[in-house]
């Protein structure tokens, strides 16, 4: 009995031990990353490039135990996807953690690493209008369900891309106030500005940067008359405190279209053009975006 239950097996390994090589090599898929970033910091956003060894027909990729979606450019051996690193990021090595598969079923897999690194924020202590830091009893039920409508937009991925190359500039004016920065007004600490504000005078024209669906057009307690552009796949555009709406939900717009124009409309104190971007939830610097996408580029 013993004997007729080893020869089997090493019949198989026998068999196994030849064929297996030559297979190997032509079904190896192998894949190559890189990135570009001007700082693997929280509030940047990372474009990764993966490459593959031949072109592949899906590729999975995941960091923050969020799903980051990968598409294909050219012959599909090369894909792309935006990591966005958000301000209240757990500060350490994170991997990203990339899986392509060949029409044939070959698998490559790498785990990428991202290394975070502390950033040091501004912050800036004011006495303001008691109205600013506490808000009147009745409006606390409209910011709730303000918030949970944004917070629900943000966290609801559309499966395409509607952006193409890189995202422009909205108004010509430079980025005064910083992405990041925290505030305490009166003594108590408020959330940090989760956006960029541009300097611009009241009506300039705001510029869509890329092209999307329009997916909220309306005014808000704190942000006042406010634009938020779907550019797909996670990514998020949210115009605030503008004189003038000139869109409306549904609306598909193009990179330089007009969505309205800059005021000083909700909770602030003069005109200027506060523009917040979400990549997959996180909060990320709009000024990392343009960056790390340029036109040109694709
Ligand atoms: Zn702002």
């Amino acid at each position: 009995m013993r004997v007729l239950l080893i020869l089997p097996t090493a019949f198989v390994v026998l068999i196994g031990g030849q064929a297996w090589p030559a297979a190997s090599q032509d079904a190896e898929l192998r894949v190559d990353v890189t990135h570009r970033a001007r700082s693997i910091q929280p509030g940047e956003v990372v474009r990764v490039t993966a490459t593959f060894s031949r072109p592949v027909s899906a590729v999975r990729a995941a960091v923050f135990d969020r799903t980051v979606a990968f598409q294909p450019i050219g012959d599909r051996r090369t894909w792309e996807g935006l990591v966005g690193i958000d301000l209240d990021v757990d500060v350490r090595e994170h991997a990203l953690s990339i899986a392509g598969t060949a029409p044939d079923g070959a698998t490559a897999r790498t785990q990428y690493p991202l290394p975070i690194v502390t950033k040091a924020f501004a912050t800036r202590r004011l006495t303001v209008a008691p109205e600013y830091v506490t808000p009147p009893d009745d409006v606390v039920e409209r910011i709730q369900r303000e918030a949970a409508r944004t917070t629900k937009l943000f966290n609801t991925p559309t499966p395409v891309a509607h952006w193409r190359g890189g995202f422009l500039r909205p108004v010509p004016g430079e980025a005064t106030s910083a992405f990041g920065r925290r505030s305490v007004f009166n003594g108590q600490a408020r959330s940090p500005h989760s956006g960029a504000d541009f300097r611009a005078g009241e009506g300039t024209p705001v510029q869509a940067p890329n092209s999307g669906t329009v997916v909220l057009a309306e005014d808000l307690y704190f942000s006042g008359n406010c634009v938020i552009i779907d550019h797909g796949l996670g990514l998020y555009s949210f115009f605030a405190h503008l004189s003038r709406i000139g869109v409306a939900e549904g609306d598909r717009v193009d990179p330089g279209d007009t969505i309205g124009d800059v005021g000083a409309t909700g909770r602030v104190t003069g005109p200027h053009l506060h523009w917040t971007v979400r990549l997959n939830t996180a909060r990320v610097d709009p000024l990392s975006l343009m960056a790390v996408l340029s036109d040109g580029d694709r």
